[in-house]
């Protein structure tokens, strides 16, 4: 079904990425980490939602252009022009509707932080009591947008831990922090470094959450799968929009 909506607001979140608010017509009913699609004449565009479900009717998203993208760029210029915008939704079988019976590691890259945002979020509001670690990897120092948003879970909820990561240093040369592929960094971190407090705790109590492209899906992936995790714990929508299948004939 195809809602048209108000765009209620727009504001930038750092040098490029737009914090979208949507208002839709009536109550839209969605689980914590699902995504809509925003409707063109040719074409429909994936975005997660970044608000928790909510008894309002205003949709958060978090938008940033991709370049070399004629469908960045569409959309783009539709936030630029128009005041109203067509979506499908709920989209996606990667959320939380029940509450998971152990620890979670969510790991985003980029953009995909936003479907994080919506579940952590959740979790709090619900009163989830094991810990959630939340990885978060991007380029540059610049691109982590909701640093003070995760910064404040952290202080407000002692189950809740926050690691950006920078996979480029030399773009960032103040950078203190943990640096690598996000994937591999949370690895070490929870289950591989001596010392790690989750070094002997099983491994199979974990629920993890990836978001992001599939190269970096999979390949997340397919670290926690080496070393033990059972793959019916890892979550993402990649399973389904880019089965590893259909990626390998390509
Ligand atoms: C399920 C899903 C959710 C998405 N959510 C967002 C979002 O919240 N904000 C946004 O700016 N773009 C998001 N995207 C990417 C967005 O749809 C595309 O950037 C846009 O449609 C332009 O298409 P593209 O082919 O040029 O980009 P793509 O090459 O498809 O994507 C480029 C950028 O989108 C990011 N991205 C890819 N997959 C996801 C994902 N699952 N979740 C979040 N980010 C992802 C990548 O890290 C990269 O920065 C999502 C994509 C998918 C499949």
């Amino acid at each position: 079904m195809t809602i048209r909506c108000e765009i209620e607001s727009i504001d930038y979140l750092n040098q490029d990425t737009r914090r979208v608010i949507l208002r839709t017509p009536h109550h839209i009913e969605f689980h914590a980490g699902q995504y809509l699609e925003i409707v063109l004449p040719d074409r429909r565009c994936p975005f997660s939602i970044a608000s928790k479900p909510k008894d309002d009717n205003l949709i958060e998203l978090h938008i940033r252009p991709t370049g070399d993208s004629e469908d960045s760029d569409l959309i783009e210029n539709l936030l630029d022009t128009e005041r109203v915008v067509d979506i499908q939704l709920p989209l996606g079988e990667c959320f939380v509707d029940t509450l998971p019976t152990g620890p979670l590691l969510l790991i985003a890259a980029s953009t995909g932080v936003t479907q994080m945002k919506s579940i952590v979020e959740h979790l709090h509001e619900v009163g989830f009591t094991h810990e959630i670690f939340l990885y978060w990897g991007v380029l540059k120092e610049e691109d982590i947008y909701l640093r003070s948003t995760c910064e404040a879970w952290s202080k407000t909820n002692s189950n809740f831990f926050f690691a950006p990561v920078i996979s480029e240093p030399t773009l960032s040369p103040s950078w203190t922090g943990r640096t690598g592929l996000v994937g591999k960094v949370a690895l070490d971190d929870l289950f591989v470094t001596p010392g790690s407090k989750y070094r002997k705790v099983s491994m199979d109590k974990f629920s993890v959450y990836i978001s992001g492209g599939p190269g970096m899906v999979y390949a997340t992936t397919d670290l926690f799968v080496e070393i033990g995790l059972p793959i019916n714990n890892i979550y993402s929508d990649m399973f389904a929009l880019a089965p590893r299948s259909v990626l390998k004939t390509q």
